[in-house]
């Protein structure tokens, strides 16, 4: 049988070509892969009755006698898949229009051309040959050509894609039909892609070349997506553009040049994908969109950049003094220059002087001094060999303004980093405006919190940390005290959270630590972290400083060991990514990378980067609980971000136990009302419980669960179960089948037993007795959590009745007790608690006062003297 193969998801173009060949080789017959994109399908439908017979399934296969394979190359995976009906006779025709390096071998013939479109190639040779074709197969034949060139708009389109459409509008092709079928291709979900592409754009420009990366995010793969790219006014504008579209995990990046100086299928091959210069793609899994953000912005680089060293972007005018130079004879010069190198007799590099220092100094009339004395040497110098793209490190973690370069230890020019950043991207940053990337290029701020931190924490865990600080040093390690213990030393909150980040290898100091003081010791040497518990019982957790790499695209991420600061920019907000070193030496130096203080100060929530919140949606449940806690707002672009993650449905794809935690969490804090505020204001609620309804009934009831909950506590010494009661305060009102499913899925396994146990008992209180001890007896045998329930939710006046009846049921045994019963001559038995439980009834009806009441009674009902 002659067989025509098309990949898994074909486009137009492949299925239109297919078909060309059916009309070429009336014999072969289409094999129809399991995925076709949307407009192949409803091409397929719409022409039912064209296609009826030349459509294959894989199971009707036989042994090919020729093979032709369309709008690919890639001989190998076709092999793969049908290679159980492949002979060595079997004829191989291969029809596509990428650029592809394919052996030569017998039997294999090639129909390569570079044109817009593979349905051109065929079609050109159903001219040739004179074959005779209807108007409905050139419709079929013009979707192709149309698709892939873009309606003729793409670069790569070619004369020839005009000239065959020519020739099948001739032959009757109809427009009518290409155009409904291309359009009804648009849907909600595209739509939604393209909306969140447009909002995304980031420029990156390059020397002289304007990029853009855009990204986008979806529940599920969204087919044809490139096809709609046309209609992003931005993307056709600039040199380049890549779309990053992350469906669930699972990444697309799309790539488009229109020059060859930047060739997508290259960079994106990078990535695991490929193409050619004007159009790439690549698919990968296990990396987030921020990090194939930054990846391709590095390979970007790199790319441009990868010859070019700092001595070809260098200012070479530099002025050079002696460092025995007095500093009269510089008073011209320094009016000129924003920095002076200096360098010794030989001429090499001693270090800097800034003019503004020189100035100040001959205006209070010392000049005679040499240069020497307001030398700076250390500053960070870049060799005039460095590549471009290395120097951006040093920009990130100094905060230098300029840097000069040395050639063998002789200063030979400078770079700014201002210009340094225009080189690399073409502007100078806008701080205001793109907070989330200069956020990672804020400059630290190091200040002294020494005494602060000696007098938060308690002195014996000091003395710990400055023993860790010692052993740390000596290792040539750094330790920082990190999360929420730092951000709760400037808010003066309690908090005795010891956990403490290792710039080096936290397991080893804290083992090392640990025998020395011979403390107890655990270790999880695959996560570099450990645990040491102090006589106190005190635990303090260690970490090596950490991020997550991936050896491959697609591989699971590896921890990798890496700076404090990279592992403070994996964390929630930038009110957790405050440290407090402790290594001995440095023992107390606060170092603020991210802006926390400010954030502090400023009572707000902010994430760390854009897509935060898609990394981890949990963050959202995180952000209303600081925010709660703290009554901190959220930052303006983290609402709005955190927002579009609840509206994603983004909740939903958390995994549920950590849901179940962070609720637990919410549930046990004291500001646990503002909390649910937020999480109803966010629309939080709903999402996890869809049927929620915030209105004044529930607000009321959470306000008096909430004060109830401190009443169980001051007069019961209870400790309520808050999860329990707060998530039947939000779900009372609902059918308890729905509240099972919502407790089921969330994990609360002891919550639903306990909404089991409410709803059983609920109805006894439809009335209330009068009689105090009728309304005992119907409590009597409840659990305390339920009662906290319903005190918070029955009437006020029956709540009071319950408060007062439990706070009675304490005097039960002052009343009257066992031994008083021996003394009246009664024998022990079963029968005294009888006794003792009919006498509290009396007493709460009034009907008996005191112990003397009680022991009068007893003797009148049993006749004792
Ligand atoms: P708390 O006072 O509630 O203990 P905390 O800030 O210490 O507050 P933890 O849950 O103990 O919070 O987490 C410790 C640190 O780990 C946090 O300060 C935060 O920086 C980081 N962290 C926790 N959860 C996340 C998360 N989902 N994403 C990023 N960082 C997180
Ligand atoms: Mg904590």
């Amino acid at each position: 049988m002659q067989v025509v193969y098309i990949e898994e998801g074909a486009d137009l173009d492949a299925f239109s070509a297919a078909y060309g060949i059916t009309l070429l080789y009336p014999e072969a017959k289409i094999l129809l892969p399991h995925a076709l994109s949307p407009t192949v399908r409803l091409t397929i439908s719409r022409f039912e009755n064209l296609l009826k017979s030349k459509l294959l399934r894989k199971k009707e296969l036989k042994i090919i006698d020729r093979l032709f394979l369309v709008d690919t190359s890639n001989l190998k995976k076709a092999k793969k898949t049908i290679e159980k009906f492949i002979t060595e006779n079997t004829e191989i025709d291969i029809y596509d229009h990428h650029p592809a390096k394919i052996k030569k071998e017998h039997n294999l013939a090639l129909h390569i051309e570079k044109t817009g479109s593979a349905t051109t190639i065929v079609v050109k040779e159903i001219i040739n040959k004179g074959v005779n074709i209807s108007p409905e197969d050139a419709t079929l034949l013009l979707l192709g050509i149309y698709e892939d060139t873009g309606s003729f708009t793409y670069n790569l389109t070619t004369a020839e894609d005009l000239r065959t459409a020519a020739f099948l509008i001739e032959k009757g092709g109809d427009l009518e039909t290409v155009r409904t079928i291309l359009e009804r291709r648009f849907d909600e979900k595209q739509i939604n892609i393209v909306q969140q592409l447009i909002e995304n754009i980031q420029y990156f420009p390059i020397k002289d070349k304007q990029i853009i990366i855009s990204t986008a995010y979806s529940k599920e793969y969204v087919p044809d997506i490139s096809s709609h790219f046309h209609l992003i006014k931005p993307f056709q504008e600039v040199d380049a553009f890549f779309a990053i579209i992350n469906a669930s995990g699972k990444i697309s990046i799309i790539g488009r040049s229109k020059t060859k100086e930047i060739n997508v299928g290259k960079i994106l091959s990078y990535l695991g994908g490929g193409g050619h210069y004007a159009a790439g793609s690549a698919t990968v899994k296990g990396l987030t969109t921020q990090e194939i953000k930054n990846y391709l912005e590095n390979i970007l680089i790199g790319e441009f950049y990868k010859d070019q060293k700092i001595s070809s972007i260098m200012h070479r005018n530099i002025i050079k003094v002696q460092k025995d130079k007095p500093i009269k004879d510089l008073k011209d010069i320094i009016q000129k220059v924003p920095i002076l190198i200096v360098i010794n007799e030989s001429g090499k590099f001693e270090g800097i002087v800034l003019p503004r220092v020189l100035k100040e100094s001959i205006r209070h009339g010392i000049e005679n001094v040499s240069v020497e004395n307001f030398i700076i040497d250390t500053v960070v110098t870049l060799d005039e060999n460095m590549p471009v793209a290395e120097a951006e490190k040093y920009l990130i973690n100094s905060s230098q303004e300029y840097f000069p370069v040395l050639k063998k230890g002789y200063p030979v020019g400078i770079v700014s980093r201002n210009y340094l950043l225009k080189v690399l991207h073409g502007q100078v940053f806008d701080f205001e405006k793109d907070i989330f990337i200069s956020r990672e290029r804020i400059k630290p701020r190091y200040l002294n919190y020494r005494e602060k931190l000696e007098s938060y924490l308690p002195e014996d865990i000091i003395e710990e940390l400055k023993k860790i600080g010692k052993i740390s040093k000596q290792l040539g390690f750094r330790a920082y005290l990190v999360g929420g213990v730092v951000r709760d030393l400037i808010m003066n909150r309690e908090n005795l959270d010891i956990d403490i980040i290792v710039e080096g290898d936290a397991v080893q100091l804290a083992k090392i630590y640990a025998e020395k003081y011979n403390y107890k010791f655990h270790s999880f040497e695959e996560f570099m972290t450990a645990q040491v518990i102090l006589l106190s019982g005190l635990r303090l957790d260690f970490a090596t400083a950490r991020k997550e790499i991936y050896a491959y695209p697609g591989a699971y991420p590896k921890v990798k060991k890496a700076s404090i600061k990279e592992d403070l920019y994996r964390r929630d907000f930038t009110i957790n990514t405050l440290t407090i070193e402790i290594t001995e030496g440095n023992f107390g130096t606060l170092i603020d990378f991210f802006n926390g203080l400010r954030d502090i100060k400023d009572k707000v929530i902010r994430i760390l980067h854009q897509l935060s919140f898609i990394e981890d949606p949990i963050r959202i449940l995180r952000a209303v609980r600081f925010a709660g806690r703290f009554g901190f707002k959220l930052g303006k672009t983290t609402e709005k971000l955190l927002k579009l993650a609840v509206d994603e449905n983004l909740l939903l794809v958390a995994p549920k136990k950590r849901v179940n935690t962070e609720l637990n969490y919410s549930f046990n804090e004291e500001r646990v009302t503002e909390i649910i505020y937020l999480m109803n204001k966010y629309k939080i609620i709903h999402q996890l419980i869809p049927e929620f309804v915030f209105d004044e009934k529930r607000e009321e009831i959470i306000n008096r669960l909430r004060d109830m909950i401190i009443t169980f506590d001051i007069f019961f010494n209870y400790k309520v179960n808050r999860t329990a009661n707060y998530l039947l305060a939000l779900m009372y009102h609902l059918p308890l089948e729905i509240s099972y499913q919502i407790l089921d899925k969330y994990r609360f396994s002891y919550e639903k037993q306990f909404f089991k146990i409410y709803f059983s008992a609920k109805d006894r209180f439809k009335m209330i007795p009068e009689k105090n001890s009728e309304l005992y007896m119907k409590i009597k045998d409840l659990n305390k959590d339920l009662l906290v329930f319903l005190c918070s939710s029955l009437p006020v006046e029956v709540s009071e009745r319950i408060i007062y009846l439990l706070k009675k049921e304490e005097e039960k045994k002052l009343l009257i007790s066992g031994e008083d019963l021996k003394e009246l001559g009664l024998k022990p038995s079963s029968l005294f608690k009888e006794i003792i439980e009919d006498i509290f009834l009396k007493y709460l009806d009034n009907e008996i006062k005191n112990k003397r009441e009680a022991l009068e009674y007893l003797k009148n009902k049993y006749k004792l003297k």
